[in-house]
Order: C-alpha cells, then sequence, then structure tokens
C-alpha cells in the first residue's frame, strides 16, 4: 500500500486543537508517508528538502508546519508559499483554508493576471499567508507592499520547476527581502541539479527527504498503442467508448492542437473543455473551477495544467501527443491516481515517439505496455 505509514497520528505531533480539529474535519485520518517524514522536522525549524510521488499530500506536509507556526496575534506575514502556476494557487490557498479554518489567520492569494491595485489594498490589511506565483510577489515586495522583512517561512512547491531558468532569478530575487534567518520548506516530485546547487547556497542543512523510488507511477497502469496521426482521432473515438471514465484529462504538445482536438471531440458528442496558456486567465479559471466541480466530464490541454493539480475524480489521463521528457510524462499522468486511486493512462505513439517511449520507460524505471483488446476495470 503506497500509503501505509509507520502508524503515526496526527495527535502525535502535538499540533494545537484548532489545527487538529481542521485536519480532522478535512478528512484526514493518518499522515502520509511524507507527512509522517516531513511535519515533525518542520516542526523542530529545520529545512527540509522533500521528494515524493504525485498525490501523496505534499500540500498538506508544508501546510500543516505553517499553520502550526505562525502567531495569528502577530499582524505580518509569517509564511511565503511560492508555486509555479496560478491555478495551483488557489488551490494551494484552499488548502491552507480548510485546514486552517478554526485558527483564525488570514489567508491571501496573489498571481499574475490579477489585479495589482487590488492585491495592494488587500495586503494593508492582515495577511498571515500569502500564496502566488513568483512574478507577482516580487512585485509586491519590491514595491514595500508585501513586507518579508520579518516572514520567517519560506515555501516552494514543484520546486524544481521553481528553480528552472524562467524562474530561478526572480525566486533569488524574493529570498533577498526575506531576514537571514529563516526556514525553508522545498517540495517536489523530482529534483534535478538546478534544486540541488539552490540548496547548496540558499538553504541552512536540509533535512533531505526522498519517498520517490518506493512510490514512482504505483498504482497507475500505463499503455501505449501506435496510431497514425490521422487514426488518432478514431482511436480517441474506441477509448471513449470502451473505457469507464469517470473525468479524462487529454493532453496535446500545442495550443493550436488543444483547440482542435476540444472541438472535434465536442463534434463526437462528448462533453469537453479545453485550456491552455494563451487563453485569458478567467477563462482559464472558469474552465478549471468547472471541470473539478465535475461539470464536463473530459478536458483537454496542454500542459500548463499539469503541475500538482489534484483532481481526485481524474481516472483516466490520455497522452493524445507524446511528451518529450520522463519529467513531463510523470508530471502528466500523475494527474490521475491521486492518493492512493488507481489510475489508468494511455498514449498515443506516432512512429517517431518509440525512442521518447524507451527513453521515458528507462529514466522513470516503469514499464507502458502494448494496450489490450481488452482493459481490466480494476485497474482503474
Ligand atoms: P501532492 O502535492 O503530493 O501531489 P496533494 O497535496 O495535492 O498531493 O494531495 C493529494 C490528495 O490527497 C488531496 O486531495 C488531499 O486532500 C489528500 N490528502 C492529503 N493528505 C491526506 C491525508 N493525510 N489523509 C487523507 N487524504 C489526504
Ligand atoms: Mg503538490
Amino acid at each position: 500500500d503506497v500509503l501505509s505509514t509507520k502508524g503515526k497520528s496526527f495527535e502525535d505531533f502535538n499540533l494545537k486543537r484548532e489545527l487538529l480539529m481542521g485536519i480532522f474535519e478535512a478528512g484526514f485520518e493518518k499522515p502520509s508517508p511524507i507527512q509522517e517524514e516531513s511535519i515533525p522536522m518542520a516542526l523542530a525549524g529545520r529545512d527540509i528538502l522533500a521528494r515524493a510521488k504525485n498525490g501523496t499530500g505534499k500540500t498538506a506536509s508544508f501546510v500543516i508546519p505553517c499553520l502550526q507556526l505562525i502567531k495569528p496575534k502577530v499582524n505580518k506575514i509569517q509564511a511565503l508559499i511560492l508555486v509555479p502556476t496560478r491555478e495551483l494557487a488557489l488551490q494551494t490557498s484552499q488548502v491552507v483554508r480548510t485546514l486552517g479554518k478554526h485558527l483564525g489567520l488570514q489567508c491571501m492569494v496573489t498571481t499574475g493576471g490579477t489585479s495589482l491595485r487590488d492585491d495592494i489594498v488587500r495586503l494593508d490589511d492582515v495577511v498571515h499567508v500569502l500564496v502566488g506565483t513568483p512574478g507577482r510577489i516580487l512585485d509586491l515586495a519590491a514595491r514595500s507592499v508585501a513586507d518579508l522583512s520579518a516572514c520567517p517561512l519560506f515555501v516552494m512547491d514543484e520546486a524544481d520547476k521553481m528553480l528552472s531558468r524562467e524562474f530561478r532569478r526572480i525566486i533569488e530575487q524574493i529570498l533577498s527581502f526575506f531576514p537571514e534567518k529563516r526556514q525553508s520548506l522545498l517540495f517536489s516530485a523530482t529534483f534535478p541539479l538546478t534544486v540541488k546547487s539552490f540548496m547548496d547556497s540558499h538553504l541552512n542543512k536540509p533535512y533531505e527527504i526522498n519517498l520517490m523510488d518506493e512510490l514512482t507511477l504505483r498504482g497507475i497502469s500505463q499503455f501505449y498503442a501506435f496510431v497514425e496521426e490521422k487514426q488518432k482521432l478514431h482511436c480517441l473515438n474506441t477509448l471513449f467508448s470502451k473505457l469507464q471514465i469517470n473525468q479524462s484529462i487529454i493532453f496535446c504538445n500545442s495550443t493550436n492542437r488543444v483547440e482542435l482536438l476540444a472541438k472535434k471531440i465536442t463534434d463526437l458528442g462528448y462533453s469537453c473543455y479545453y485550456s491552455h496558456a494563451k487563453m485569458p486567465q478567467a477563462a482559464r479559471n472558469k474552465v478549471f473551477h468547472e471541470f473539478r466541480q465535475g461539470k464536463v466530464r473530459n478536458l483537454v490541454c496542454s500542459d500548463l495544467l499539469t503541475r500538482g493539480i489534484d483532481i481526485q475524480a481524474v481516472n483516466v489521463v490520455i497522452n493524445f501527443d507524446f511528451p518529450k521528457t520522463a519529467e513531463t510524462y510523470l508530471h502528466r499522468i500523475g494527474r490521475s491516481g491521486r492518493f492512493g486511486h488507481l489510475g489508468l493512462a494511455i498514449n498515443l505513439l506516432s512512429w517517431g515517439d518509440r525512442y521518447s517511449l524507451y527513453k521515458i520507460e528507462q529514466e522513470l524505471g516503469t514499464e507502458i505496455k502494448p494496450i489490450p483488446a481488452v482493459i481490466d476495470r480494476g485497474l482503474y
């Protein structure tokens, strides 16, 4: 069982009673392995670098210590949680609010694409936890609107993405507004070298947790089929009619293909939304919320949605276009099989993808099998 623990319970962490209430009301009965490892260390004040599979409860692993350590009576930002996408910022702030429901803390979420002026007004009021994407946070810190000079907690989710070339400079600038003495919590499913080098220069003797080896992609059955481009839609149609889809996410490699495919799926008579980075933020939010509420069964998207997004109802992920890297593959198919649920990943490959298939299998140490005529319902 991927989620079995050494038998610790949330009561063992000496948490505030109000926080325990929030945790139990959220339906969490006992800590997952990553929570069991990281919560006590974070509460002891250690920096943390933690790696664990998608869907194993990393969010609560950093949110619970933050909520425990923040002093509600102090009117300052006491935790900054940085995430790479707007959708993930909203989702993370939701977790903060749910678990912290009885603590009387104020959580603010801010991302690009929303009104800066509203943020400035909001920050005039009390904010204990600030959740956001790097660009906007830097903007607010640099204008001295968000005061981080006494903020003791710095959290980065999806740390590998946050330290990619696109963000690294921004992250370092944000850190320059923090006090020298601070606690950093970094979480991710993958840790490339960029994260190691960041760790060496900005973290203080971090406690490293790696629950990846034992957990990689367990619970997700992966299949592939070689399909000519012209036949892909037909193949998808067959999958739709044969599979018991609760909700599905279908990935394409480009924005154009996302829109085209979504239209074709709708023409076939299946309910389908799409989302990609070139859409206005309001439209993206609407799609995301309605998909999450189950108003529509299928979602076609590019890679923007893949990171950290947690929708338990998704039991099937289809790579209409096969991704180029193992990392992207891992993040995409990790959208199913959340928190111990089973999931199915189906890859439609063109002939040119055969080397990528081999490479990704090798790198992830996993097996992607040829699709059988009938997929056992017990697998997902
Ligand atoms: P990750 O960030 O590791 O991919 P998430 O933090 O998004 O995973 O959590 C995945 C799902 O598991 C969420 O729906 C969350 O509510 C649920 N979850 C997390 N911790 C627990 C727990 N201790 N007990 C039950 N459910 C949990
Ligand atoms: Mg996550």
